[in-house]
């Protein structure tokens, strides 16, 4: 499986994994910034209809009682640089589950790949709108990631 694209998540439940989460994505960061293996790329249903292409993390945690902390959102923003790196994309390659929806809603998500019946399960996802340093839309949080993480990819 090629992985084209790595999508940014919270699990919007606990700050530590539950065994639900640990089957849903690729990677989990808890509310201390430690790292839990969920399963290989192609077995979680973490983005609809971009399951084999993407490589999915995701913050543990994001409701109004278990809001992200700084710890884990900048164990993320390495982990998304170490990952971009490990697979040879680029920043731009990073988008959040936000995003993803935004853009099946709107349609620019064939820019990322053929349309399929999936894709919708995306729209209204709200995944890393809310963080320590930042509150926005889907477009203004991913771009504030996007820019942490290029802060580690040119350590
Ligand atoms: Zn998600």
């Amino acid at each position: 499986m090629t992985i084209k694209y790595i999508i940014g998540h919270w699990t919007a439940g606990m700050l530590t994994p539950n065994k639900i989460d640990l089957t849903s994505y690729q990677l989990l960061i808890d509310g201390n910034g430690e790292l839990h293996s969920g399963l290989a790329v192609g077995c979680t249903s973490s983005t609809g209809g971009m399951n084999s292409i993407t490589y999915n993390i995701s913050c543990c945690g994001g409701l109004s009682s278990s809001k992200l902390t700084r710890i884990q959102v900048e164990k993320f923003y390495s982990v998304c640089a170490e990952k971009i790196k490990e697979y040879g994309l680029s920043v731009k390659e990073f988008y959040t589950h936000a995003e993803i929806g935004e853009m099946c809603r709107s349609g620019l998500i064939t820019k990322l790949l053929p349309s399929n019946q999936y894709l919708k399960q995306n729209i209204g996802k709200v995944d890393l709108t809310i963080l320590p340093d930042i509150t926005g839309n889907a477009f203004e949080t991913g771009e504030f990631i996007r820019n942490k993480i290029l802060w580690y990819l040119n350590q």
